[in-house]
């Protein structure tokens, strides 16, 4: 049977209609069905040795157009499809997108598997199966609520396994579930993603919004990522969690390995655990239990073997963002784990005199941290730059120990997903261009610097982006009811909402360029500014910065003598789905992270694989993109993180200094409580967020506002010199081939995890 006669089989026998009688979403489900049927037909990738990733975030995004890529009949689906006059885009839009993460760390997750599979290697990943995911953002009278993604239906992506372990808490036992998602490598055969859940799970638990119980842990464990930390019952719900994850992920790779005939005494030899932040951590003391407890283990071998088997890698170092649980807490979740970790303790203590490597600290608080440190075999950072920072500063006492276990793995994207699935158009044309290598090595990509002088090419470049900017206008219409002008400049910011991201710096800027309007000083081009952004329900702050985002909005969009020349939109519920769209309709790549706290970035690499110009600070990657397409075709601006370290180091930084000193400075922070903003916004956000900046502002906005509006500016002025900003982009696309996560995976499996 050939790919239609099967789907024509698959619609007959689903609906007793063909292909041309179904709706969307009965196609929908019939593609589903029909991928399944294909990946079935695709080898388990297998070998002798394989990787567990195990993170508390996958943030896959809709899985149908990459899987139909993947598995090689994306455009022969497409063909015949429209043959029967049906859209595949239009039946893609009906998958609902799990929100299975916050942001980079778990895209990065994401394009990690597609990468590990693409590449052949036998790795799988091991999370959990939250049912609401993380939530679906809706604005209300100009506020951030929180509701529930409820995004998992009878027929989805998960397959149901007969697989399921028992998890024995302080206070109960719980049995698990677990369900898989099949990950199709490029052409290549698949590997599993692992979610585990529990079947005791009550949905209807959730009332309003995101509120819920969250003392009945076996009717709430798997549904939120994340759950509000604000109090001692979110803390504890995310330590069962954890364990839940950890100790699920230990039976299974351990069930595995013996169903593989390997003797657990080489381990090592046979898995490589990454631990993907902390969050994972405790699957190294629950191997260490579980091989003493029930497998004959001495204590010295467990803890041989278990730190010869996991790695950990480092996303951060804010530190409120570097877990330390208290003791009690951990004694009353999991009292199984607390004496091996006291254990662990002990070594490090006795082997070490240095207070600040030590495992749990005078207060009783243990950091995860330490353990992965000290009880795991590599260590890596996640850019250049930040792995740097890693061994002179924030880890530097760990470094002086282990100086062989850190390394740098700078991160990557898909471009299965990131290129040839969200920008079709652009993929083909470099196909045409350079040919098809670049799809399996994205290294080729540089052959497009042999056509930085082809007129023809940097037209049908500017071509495309214009189109990818009309149909974001298309769709912004659709989902917002707003109307954008695809001749402005689209000036894009979008990922989590943090004031080390600086979305604030970029408001500030806004404000500045309305009241300059408002004076007369009119952009030569129109200026579009977009945001994207989810803040943490209880990150008082964020909400503040949204506030003031959507109150601006009105302002500007409401003011004729303004919304010719600028407009701003910030879009609801930004995601995978939505980034996907976004980005290859970007011109300017808003990446103003705080000098040293943006530990990488992904978004800065996609939107530059799109022809984007990044306007960046040299923070994370962005330092190694303006190395690779050089001064020229990048904007940076602010001060450098050894300054910014400095700076907290001595304390010295004090915003309202910079308030006082400048009138721009000054004009804009004042507009936040101004009448004008008053009348539109609640006084209470905005006030408070005015007083932080002026009285805290601990990721230094005001620092860099000066240089960040003249170097905007000074990009606006370039965008005019049309021929110049063409090979700007054609530069940035070509240098993206670094930051494929195919190269990040070979990095990681040649230094740390050594498969085949
Ligand atoms: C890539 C991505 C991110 C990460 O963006 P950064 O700018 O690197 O923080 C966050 N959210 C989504 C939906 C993404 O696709």
């Amino acid at each position: 049977m050939n790919l239609e006669q099967q789907l024509q089989a698959i619609t007959q026998k689903n609906y007793g209609k063909d292909v041309r009688g179904c709706d969307d979403k009965e196609l929908y489900y019939s593609i589903l069905n029909l991928s399944k049927e294909l990946i079935g037909q695709k080898p388990v990738i297998s070998g002798d040795k394989k990787v567990y990733y195990i993170s508390a975030e996958f943030l896959i995004g809709k899985l149908l157009s990459n899987n139909l890529i993947n598995l090689g009949v994306y455009d022969e689906l497409d063909e015949l499809l429209k043959a029967n006059g049906k859209s595949l885009s239009k039946i893609e839009e009906i998958e609902p997108e799990p929100s299975l993460g916050n942001g980079g760390l778990g895209r990065l997750a994401a394009c990690f598997l597609d990468s590990i599979a693409t590449l052949g290697l036998p790795g799988d990943g091991i999370g959990l199966n939250y049912h609401f995911g993380l939530f679906k953002q809706v604005f209300k009278d100009k506020l951030q609520c929180a509701e529930k993604n409820d995004w998992i239906e009878a027929q989805s992506w998960l397959n149901k396994t007969d697989v399921s372990f028992k998890v024995k808490f302080g206070d109960r036992t719980v049995t698990s579930r677990l369900f898989d998602i099949d990950v199709i490598g490029y052409e290549q055969g698949v590997n599993k993603l692992h979610l585990f859940d529990i079947e005791t799970i009550d949905e209807s638990l959730v009332k309003k919004g995101i509120d819920f119980d969250k003392e009945e842990i076996e009717k709430n464990l798997t549904l939120f990522l994340y759950p509000d930390d604000s109090d001692e019952a979110g803390n504890l719900l995310r330590i069962y969690q954890q364990y839940f994850m950890v100790s699920n992920g230990a039976q299974l790779i351990l069930q595995e390995m013996k169903a593989n005939g390997h003797d657990l005494h080489r381990l090592y030899d046979h898995a490589a655990i990454q631990i993907n932040d902390t969050h994972p951590t405790m699957v190294i003391p629950e191997l260490i239990r579980i091989l003493t407890e029930e497998e004959g283990f001495s204590m010295d071998e467990a803890i041989d073997v278990v730190s010869r088997t996991c790695a950990y890698t480092n996303h951060t170092i804010l530190a409120e963002a570097l877990e330390k649980w208290p003791l009690k807490y951990l004694e009353k979740v999991v009292p199984a784990l607390v004496p091996i970790i006291k254990e662990l303790d002990k070594r490090v203590a006795k082997k070490y005199k240095d207070k600040t490597v030590q495992i749990i600290d005078k207060d009783d608080r243990v950091h995860m941290a330490h353990i992965d440190i000290h009880y795991g075999y590599s260590v890596n950072g996640v850019a250049a730059i930040h792995t740097e920072i890693l061994k002179d500063s924030e880890l530097n006492n760990f470094y002086k120990i282990y100086p062989e276990k850190f390394n740098n793995k700078t991160n990557g994207i898909t471009f299965r997903r990131w290129l040839l699935s969200c920008n079709r158009e652009l993929a083909a044309f470099l196909s045409k261009t350079i040919g098809d290598g670049f799809k399996k090595d994205a290294a080729q990509l540089e052959k497009l610097l042999e056509h930085k002088d082809d007129q023809a090419v940097l037209d049908t470049i500017a071509a495309i982006k214009k189109n990818k900017k009309q149909e974001l206008v298309d769709y912004v219409k659709e989902a917002e009811g707003v109307e954008l002008n695809p001749n402005s400049i689209f000036d894009i910011q979008v990922k989590r909402l943090h004031e080390y991201k600086r979305q604030q710096m970029n408001a500030l800027y806004i404000i500045h360029k309305y009241l300059e309007i408002k004076a007369g000083k009119k952009p030569t081009t129109p200026l579009t500014f977009i945001f994207g952004a989810k803040a943490a329900p209880a990150y008082v702050i964020a909400q503040d910065i949204i506030h003031l985002l959507l109150v601006m909005q009105e302002i500007i969009n409401k003011d004729p003598e303004v919304s010719p020349y600028m407009h701003l939109l910030m879009v609801e519920n930004y995601n995978v789905s939505y980034a996907e769209k976004l980005i290859p309709a970007c011109d300017i790549s808003e990446q103003i992270s705080l000098a040293s706290k943006e530990a990488s970035g992904t978004g800065n690499m996609k939107f530059m694989l799109n022809g984007a110009v990044t306007l960046g600070t040299s923070d994370g990657a962005n330092v190694e993109i303006h190395e690779l397409v050089g001064d020229d075709n990048i904007y940076i601006f602010g001060e450098k993180s050894e300054q910014i370290i400095e700076h907290y180091e001595k304390a010295d930084y004090v915003s309202k200094d910079y308030y006082k000193k400048s009138k721009v400075i000054k004009e804009a922070v004042d507009f936040i409580v101004s009448k004008e903003a008053l009348k539109v916004g609640h006084k209470e956000n905005l006030e408070r967020l005015y007083k932080e900046l002026l009285e805290k502002d601990w990721f230094m906005t005001l620092l860099d506002l000066e240089d960040y509006i003249a170097t905007k500016d000074k990009m606006f002025k370039d965008y005019e010199d049309s021929q110049k900003w063409k090979k700007m982009m054609l530069v940035n696309i070509a240098k993206a081939g670094f930051f494929s996560s195919d190269r990040t995976i070979e990095e990681y499996n040649r230094d740390i995890w050594k498969l085949r």
